[in-house]
C-alpha cells in the first residue's frame, strides 16, 4: 500500500485522492449550472427496421457542451448525477426535448416515429419529481403516448420494489412503450421479461459485436431473439457495426437495430435531413 512506500508518496496519494474529490466537485458545479443555461443537448441515433431499413425510431442520447472541457459525454457525467440527484432534473430537461421534437417529426414525416429515453433508477425512487408525472405532461402537450419509449435497464428491476412495478404498470397502461436497455451485460434474467410489461429487448452491443464468431455469444443471441418472438417481445440489436452482423441478425428474426452501420447519433438538425430523405 501507501504507507509502505514510505511519507512522501502517501502525501501525493492523498493529494490525488484530493485532486480528484475536488474535480468531482467542480464538476457537479458545472452540470448543475449547464442543466439551465442551454450547454446540454439531445443527439439522436436512428433505429431501423432490419427488414425494410426503414428508421422507425431513434434513441435520444444526452449531451454536455462544456464552455471549457468540450463535449462530456454520458458516461462521464450520468453516474454523478445520479449520485446526486442532479439525474432527475437532467431526464426531465430531455424528457421535454424529445417531447416537442416527436410531435413535429410525426406531423411532418412519419406519423408512427417512436423516440426511446434512458430513464435512470433514481427517477423511479424519487416520490415527489415522480416519473409517472410524466404522463400528465404528455396529456397536455398533446404527446401521444405511443410516440415514447422508456428505456430501463435491469438493475431497476433487481430491486423488486412494488412502486416500481406500478409506475411501470402505470406507463403500460397508459400506452407508453417499455424497452429492457443492455440486455446481455447484467442478470439477463427471462423472469423480468415475464414479470414486468417489456415491449422491447434491447440486446448490448457486446453481445452484438461478436454475434458472427464462433462464440457462445452467437447461440445465446439466437436463443434470447427466439425467446423474445415467443413472448410477444421485439428485438432492437445494439452497436452493428458491420453488414456481417446486420445480415446474422436479420436471418436470426431480429426485427430492430441500432449502430455505426446505420448511422451514429445525430444532432436534431441532422436526423431531420435524414427523415425528410425517406
Ligand atoms: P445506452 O443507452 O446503451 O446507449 C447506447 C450507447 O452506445 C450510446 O453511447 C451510443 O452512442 C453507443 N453506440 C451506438 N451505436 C454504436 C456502435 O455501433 N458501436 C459502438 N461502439 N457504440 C455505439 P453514449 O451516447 O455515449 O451513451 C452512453 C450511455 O449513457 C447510454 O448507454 C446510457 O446508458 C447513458 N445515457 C445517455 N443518454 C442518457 C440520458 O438522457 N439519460 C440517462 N439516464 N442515461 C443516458
Ligand atoms: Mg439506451
Ligand atoms: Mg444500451
Ligand atoms: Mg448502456
Amino acid at each position: 500500500g501507501a504507507k509502505a512506500l514510505g511519507k512522501n508518496s502517501f502525501h501525493y496519494y492523498t493529494k490525488s485522492m484530493r485532486d480528484k474529490a475536488l474535480k468531482r466537485m467542480t464538476l457537479l458545479k458545472d452540470l448543475r449550472y449547464a442543466i439551465g443555461h442551454q450547454q446540454l443537448f439531445v443527439e439522436y441515433q436512428p433505429i431501423v427496421d432490419l427488414a425494410t431499413s426503414k428508421i422507425t425510431k431513434a434513441e435520444a442520447l444526452v449531451r454536455w457542451q462544456h464552455p471549457k472541457d468540450g463535449l462530456i459525454r454520458p458516461d462521464e457525467f450520468i453516474p454523478i448525477s445520479e449520485e446526486s440527484g442532479l439525474i432527475v432534473d437532467i431526464s426531465n430537461w430531455v424528457f421535454r426535448q424529445v417531447c416537442a421534437d416527436v410531435v413535429h417529426w410525426r406531423k411532418q414525416y412519419s406519423a408512427d416515429l417512436q423516440i426511446s429515453i434512458n430513464t435512470s433508477p433514481v427517477h423511479y425512487a424519487d416520490q415527489d419529481s415522480c416519473i409517472t408525472n410524466w404522463i400528465d405532461y404528455m396529456e397536455s402537450h398533446q404527446v401521444p403516448a405511443e410516440a415514447i419509449l422508456l428505456e430501463i435497464t435491469e438493475g431497476l428491476l433487481m430491486s423488486g420494489d412494488d412502486s416500481v412495478s406500478n409506475k411501470l404498470f402505470h406507463f403500460k397502461k397508459n400506452g407508453v412503450g417499455i424497452a429492457l436497455d443492455d440486455f446481455g451485460t447484467g442478470y439477463s434474467s427471462i423472469s423480468y421479461l415475464k414479470k414486468y410489461p417489456t415491449d422491447y429487448l434491447k440486446i448490448d452491443k457486446g453481445f452484438v459485436q461478436s454475434v458472427t464468431e464462433v462464440t457462445n455469444d452467437k447461440v445465446l443471441c439466437e436463443a434470447i431473439i427466439v425467446m423474445a418472438q415467443k413472448l410477444g417481445i421485439n428485438v432492437v440489436a445494439e452497436g452493428i457495426e458491420t453488414k456481417g452482423q446486420y445480415d446474422m441478425l436479420k436471418n436470426m428474426g431480429c426485427q430492430f437495430g441500432q449502430g455505426y452501420l446505420f448511422s451514429k447519433p445525430l444532432g436534431k438538425q441532422a436526423f431531420n435531413a435524414l427523415l425528410s430523405q425517406q
